[in-house]
């Protein structure tokens, strides 16, 4: 019996732009025919891929209305997983070479995708988005970004995390075939696109005020987002306490040979001592987990800079992305 095919097959696109949506239902129609008149002007053939996150209200309807197989597709995933988890997805099904992150709500205004696009043409693997002006923040998000960002910063080793860059990026084929790569389950998606590095452009924009609904961000969120940011990508907490750990320990030991010689030595020096040899003891195991989750998750060790994979996908208008796969 022959199967039906409910879309046309079309060649792969050379851009997939990834929409996560939560409980959408206001901002999907103004999203879709603003994104969709800025796709017909776009030099390079793309695909836009909406992520229904677990919505319950009429999300799930609208994107169906929408989705071609084609140029509009739509994932509906079981139920809410969470932005990044949505991202992920995306990034797993989307069939062109390159992709670009941006927000259903109208906040990352789609009219400036033509311009990342244009970086990307240029030669950069990485386009940022990076506000200027976060005008459709609130106080508390605006706050909350500056201290995660700060601790970050200083925290995160050797991962280049650019203040007041979100998801709002576009991603190369390079970078995306690295991170692909990456067999692990971090949510941390800001994370590991700058810890796979390649050139990197930060373009700035002003940050519009949401269309319609209110933000799904709230502060376990954003702490559960800075401990798994740091669980991630840092063994500094870890070494920070192991180097305390033998300080005090060092100094314990001082105390108690100055207690003997001056024979006031007592039971609480020796209390002192334990506590500080234990705290040495519990530091060497955490330094030797830290070091098994860095082996289980088998990060590469490098990427080199021009993958044949990354080549192979030309973003020249006139070569279509299905020669670049063939590669
Ligand atoms: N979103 C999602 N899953 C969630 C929460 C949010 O897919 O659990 C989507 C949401 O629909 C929007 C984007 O992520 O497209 C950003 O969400 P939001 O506006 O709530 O975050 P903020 O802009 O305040 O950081
Ligand atoms: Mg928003």
């Amino acid at each position: 019996m022959q199967t039906l095919n409910r879309f046309p097959e079309r060649p792969d696109p050379l851009l997939t732009i990834v929409v996560p949506c939560f409980q959408e239902e206001d901002t999907i129609p103004e999203f879709h025919q603003r994104v969709t008149k800025v796709v017909k002007r776009l030099p390079v053939s793309c695909e836009i891929l909406y992520i229904d996150d677990g919505s319950n209200d009429g999300t799930a309807e609208l994107l169906r209305e929408y989705q071609d197989g084609s140029a509009v597709r739509c994932l509906f995933l079981s139920r809410n997983f969470g932005k990044e988890a949505a991202l992920r997805a995306g990034i797993d099904h989307a069939r062109g070479s390159a992709l670009i992150f941006i927000d259903v709500d109208l906040q990352d205004p789609p009219e400036l995708i033509p311009g990342m696009v244009e970086f990307w043409q240029k030669g950069y693997d990485v386009v940022n988005m990076q506000r200027n002006l976060r005008t459709g923040d609130s106080l508390f998000k605006r706050m909350s970004a500056r201290a995660y960002y700060w601790v970050m910063q200083r925290l995160v080793d050797k991962v280049d995390l650019p203040a007041d860059v979100s998801d709002f990026r576009l991603i190369g084929p390079a970078p995306l075939a690295a991170i692909r790569a990456l067999d692990e389950r971090s949510s941390i998606l800001k994370g590991m696109i700058g810890w796979v590095g390649f050139r990197t452009f930060e373009l700035p924009y002003n940050r519009a005020v949401r269309h319609a609904g209110s933000s799904k961000w709230n502060v376990a969120g954003l702490i559960n987002l800075a401990i798994e940011s740091i669980l991630s990508f840092s063994r500094k907490p870890l070494r920070i306490f192991s180097l305390a750990s033998f300080a005090l320990f060092v100094s314990s030991f001082c105390y108690m040979l100055a207690a003997l010689v001056a024979g006031s030595f007592d039971v609480h020096h020796l209390l002192v001592g334990m506590a500080s040899f234990m705290c040495v003891g519990v530091a060497m195991v955490g330094e030797y987990l830290g070091l098994t989750l860095a082996e289980v998750k088998r990060r590469p060790q490098y990427f080199l800079k021009n993958s044949p994979k990354a080549e192979c996908a030309s973003i020249h208008p006139s070569v279509s992305s299905f020669e670049g796969k063939k590669c």
